[in-house]
């Protein structure tokens, strides 16, 4: 039986939708530059998360639906790909800007759909604005390396090419803004595309269809909802598909990667993190505190690079505790339309709070104590008071599993050597942060701990300019940055023999 939370109260809204029913989306999917029908009646339930109830319901496509959606996208890439760089970024600076002029709208839709407090969907957005500028100009800026003769009388020309079609499977933590992070330079190297939402936050991505629908031509970018076994499953498998791009939790990764692997078709996996923390007995402490009470909590916790795991030096461990569990003992709680000073809202389902509930369950019978929260607050809606656990034994469930909500754990280290064995003992690889005064360990440590991303003295601060991605179970590909844009193409070499013609 879980106890309920009492330390943090859940502020309530008046209970009215923060978006008109006519603001909403058309619920169908978008295939060949139109809104369709769906096949089946079957649908998914969508619902808001701070109090439950349900808000609409969104078809569950087919292998048919998916079919139809990859044949458009293919039928749409010749003339995709034949397109300037120039022209393509013409075309996805107007994406930018139709984004912009509805951000609001887009901010509400997502807080709505995703328990989303103000100030992390409005960063959504504007990230989301952002990527499609960069990829925009990346793409232009993307020159080969120069041509020539590396055999008498032949001239070797370098050309990179889109890949072909690509299916993006994307997850509900960031539900516009992931996607952005795929769409964004998946068209900008010249690829057409076929997006899967998560099934619980399809709506935002519906309505950047329905905005941008008379910007692209037909087919360049479809999109299917339903569920990951049904329309993610075809995508991986769709022989006609070039790549998949999935990011998500490391078990559909694996799901994924095994279904493209009969077609040999390329993988792109941005999969789970648990975020090593490692502060060393000369760091700000204090900095550090208060750079957790965002880099834990942001988007509650469901967050693949939060900052979760502390590996802090024995000798400073009372002390940053403390600091810590003050910084979190002043977040404000609450549905995000009860006030644009919400920090913290509901997880996303149902589902996801009696896993993250279990969790912490688990953890305390496994001997850790909350220093402050500890479980679920009361409902209705999906909220879990934000949690230090302390006293968290090295081997245990909450150390190296990815809880995915707003839950810091705090264990203790006594060498340099072995914070760094401890910081790389879980699975994932996605990214750490190491927190000294010392130039030598600030230059070191980063490069003996294998993470995708590694800050020192700060955590989860995120630019379109640099990559993000990660190593072992976190997956393989990058997102963001000119990497990316690599990534969703491909090299091919062509010699021209030029002698005696
Ligand atoms: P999830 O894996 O359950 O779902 C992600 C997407 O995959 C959804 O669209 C889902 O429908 C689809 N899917 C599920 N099973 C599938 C299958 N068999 N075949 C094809 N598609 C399938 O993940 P989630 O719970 O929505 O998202 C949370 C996870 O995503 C966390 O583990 C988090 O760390 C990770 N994540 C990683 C990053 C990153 O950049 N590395 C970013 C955000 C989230």
């Amino acid at each position: 039986m879980t106890t309920t939370i009492t330390s943090f109260q859940v502020r309530r809204s008046s209970g009215e939708l923060t978006v008109q029913s006519g603001d909403f989306p058309p619920l169908q999917h978008f295939i060949d530059g139109e809104f369709r029908d769906p096949q089946r009646e079957s649908t998914t339930t969508v619902v808001n998360p701070a109090d439950g109830q349900e808000i609409a319901s969104v078809p569950q496509g087919t292998a048919a639906e998916v079919d139809a959606a990859v044949a458009a996208a293919d039928a749409a890439l010749p003339a995709w790909r034949e397109r300037t760089p120039q022209d393509r970024s013409e075309i996805l600076l107007k994406v930018a800007e139709r984004i912009e002029n509805n951000a609001d709208l887009l901010a509400r839709l997502e807080s709505l759909n995703a328990g989303k407090p103000h100030a992390v969907a409005e960063d959504d957005v504007a990230g989301t604005v952002d990527i499609f500028r960069f990829s925009a100009g990346a793409c232009r800026a993307i020159t080969e390396l120069g041509s020539a003769d590396y055999v008498t009388d032949h001239t070797s020309v370098i050309l990179r090419e889109p890949l072909g079609v690509i299916g993006a499977i994307v997850p509900w933590n960031y539900p516009l803004l992931m996607a952005a992070w795929k769409i964004a330079p998946i068209l900008a190297a010249g690829n057409t595309l076929v997006l899967k939402p998560a099934e619980q936050t399809p709506l935002s991505l519906l309505k950047l269809m329905e905005l941008t629908a008379d910007l692209l031509p037909a087919g360049v970018f479809n999109l299917v909802t339903g569920l990951g076994r049904e329309v993610g499953a075809r995508l991986s498998e769709h022989p006609d598909v070039a790549m998949v791009a999935l990011t998500g939790s490391v078990g559909s990764g694996k799901t994924v990667a095994r279904a493209a692997s009969d077609s040999l078709k390329r993988v792109h996996l941005e999969l789970g993190g648990k975020a090593p923390v490692v502060i060393f007995e000369d760091a700000d402490l204090k900095l550090a505190a208060t750079s957790l009470r965002n880099a834990g909590y942001w988007n509650s916790g469901q967050e693949c690079g939060a900052g979760t795991r502390v590996l802090v030096h024995e000798s400073v461990a009372e002390e940053f505790t403390d600091l810590l569990v003050q910084e979190v003992s002043s977040i404000i709680v609450g549905d995000p339309a009860a006030g644009e000073d919400v920090e913290l809202g509901p997880l996303v389902s149902k589902e996801h709070h009696e896993r993250v509930a279990g969790f912490l369950e688990r953890a305390v019978a496994e001997g850790a104590t909350a220093a402050i929260g500890g479980g679920p607050l009361e409902g209705p809606g999906y909220f879990i008071a934000p949690t230090v656990l302390t006293s968290v034994q090295p081997g245990t469930e909450a150390a190296g599993e990815e809880i995915f909500g707003p839950v810091i754990t705090v264990e203790t280290f006594r060498t340099e050597e072995e914070a760094i064995d401890r910081a790389n003992e879980v699975p994932y690889g996605l990214a750490a942060s190491v927190w000294t005064r010392d130039v030598a360990r600030s230059l070191g440590v980063p490069r003996r701990i294998d993470a995708g991303t590694v800050w020192v003295n700060s955590h989860l601060v995120l630019a379109n300019e640099v990559p993000w991605g990660g190593f072992k179970g976190s997956g393989y590909g990058r997102d963001l940055s000119a990497y990316a844009l690599q990534d969703y193409s491909r090299t091919k070499h062509v010699q021209i023999h030029h002698a005696g013609h």
